[in-house]
């Protein structure tokens, strides 16, 4: 079925849950209310065939419910393909709490959002998303083991951004090489888009290699201090779409390749570390081909992050979660030539191989 966005006028005309565009047969979907500490969070567990649902938690001011609901359905359902392409025993899930990280996040709420995810006896583990730090999943410890990204003073495998940046850039490299030939990124023109946890990281990565680094995100400040601590630039012109570069990495939030941008892009490789980048995998990503764009599938090369919280779970550190993390770079070369052979897209192709590996223990679960 189509993930794809669309109005909040749109999306209150459908049925509330079951009906939404962005249902995907998803198991189990719970919503989360506290009085006293103002909670309001919607836990989404798409699917449990390879194991446990892990995936992080988002605080985000949504506009609304519908669009709460929608995110936590898109992300739930990312995660199942990121941890089935990635070849970890885990299945896809993800919370949404509704609120401003900056002004609303208190220890008492994120206290309450870990009694409901202690409720669910650990069909759904959580850990950090957009809106979220290492201290939040320490909170939340406290009340329920069936949390991950804690702190390595607590046992924990700390912040995953750096190896989820680690992973975008192998991505992005094996992109390279598929579309220029090489993999070599000195001299390349890369447009990065959100300098957070990740953007940051891939920005130092980029500026090592010899990459020119154009930036854009909301805040000026941290603009202002990552160029000064890489050298990396400051995008400047009207329109970032159109920018005249060779990659393009969203490392925002999600839907940025949509009717209105799809068309502009001039870059020949997207490659970031953004969920859900294409607005609507079914008509995004074929334009994207057409155009002759390499698009990097998102939930395949953003997997680094989960790639360490794992540690946690099947107890292996931090050298061997780079190692796997670095992998990135040959199974996303193994999904362009997937892709080729069965001509789909690269999105298509991995997905493909993340449902067979599903179908296959769903089989074995079943004998
Ligand atoms: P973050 O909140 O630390 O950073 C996001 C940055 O994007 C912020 O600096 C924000 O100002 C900026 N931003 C937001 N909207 C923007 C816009 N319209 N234009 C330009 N900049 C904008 O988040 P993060 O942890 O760096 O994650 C970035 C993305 O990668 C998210 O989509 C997240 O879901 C995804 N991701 C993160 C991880 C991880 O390990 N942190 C893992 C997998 C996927």
């Amino acid at each position: 079925m189509t993930a794809e966005i669309t109005t909040p006028q749109e999306l209150q005309k459908m049925d509330p849950v079951f009906g939404q565009l962005s249902f995907d047969n998803h198991e189990q979907i719970v919503f989360c209310h506290d009085k006293d500490t103002g909670l309001k969070a919607i836990i989404g567990i798409h699917n449990t065939v390879l194991g446990p649902a892990l995936g992080g938690t988002r605080m985000w001011k949504y506009n609304n419910e519908w669009e709460a609901l929608n995110d936590v359905l898109r992300l739930s359902r990312g995660m199942t393909y990121k941890s089935a392409i990635s070849g970890l025993d885990l299945g896809g899930g993800k919370a949404v709490i509704i609120g401003d990280a900056k002004t609303d996040k208190n220890p008492e709420l994120m206290q309450k959002f870990g009694e409901f995810v202690h409720s669910l006896s650990g069909k759904y583990i959580t850990a950090e998303d957009v809106g979220m730090v290492t201290a939040d999943m320490d909170t939340v410890r406290d009340v329920t083991p069936y949390v991950t990204g804690i702190s390595e003073a607590r046992g924990g495998s700390g912040n995953p951004s750096p190896v989820t940046a680690y992973g975008v850039y192998m991505g992005m490299k094996a992109a390279a090489k598929y579309q220029f030939g090489s993999d070599n990124l000195a001299g390349k023109k890369i447009l990065v888009q959100g300098i957070g946890h990740v953007g940051e990281t891939l920005v130092s990565h980029l500026c090592q290699e010899g990459a020119l680094v154009q930036m854009v995100d909301l805040s000026a400040q941290r603009l202002e201090e990552v160029s000064q601590k890489y050298g990396a630039q400051i995008f400047t012109g009207d329109d970032m779409y159109s920018a005249d570069v060779d990659i393009y990495a969203p490392c925002a939030l999600g839907a940025t390749i949509n009717d209105d941008t799809v068309y502009k892009i001039k870059a020949k490789v997207i490659a970031g570390a953004a969920n859900n980048q294409l607005a609507n995998e079914n008509v995004h990503g074929p334009i994207l081909q057409e155009r002759g764009i390499v698009y990097a599938p998102d939930f395949l090369i953003n997997a680094g992050g989960i790639i360490n919280v794992y540690g946690e779970i099947a107890h292996y550190g931090k050298e061997e979660a780079l190692r796997r993390t670095e992998n990135i770079y040959n199974t996303t070369l193994e999904i362009f030539n997937y892709a080729v052979q069965h001509q789909m897209t690269p999105q298509k192709a991995a997905m493909a191989i993340a449902e067979n590996r599903i179908e296959q223990r769903r089989k074995e679960n079943a004998k």
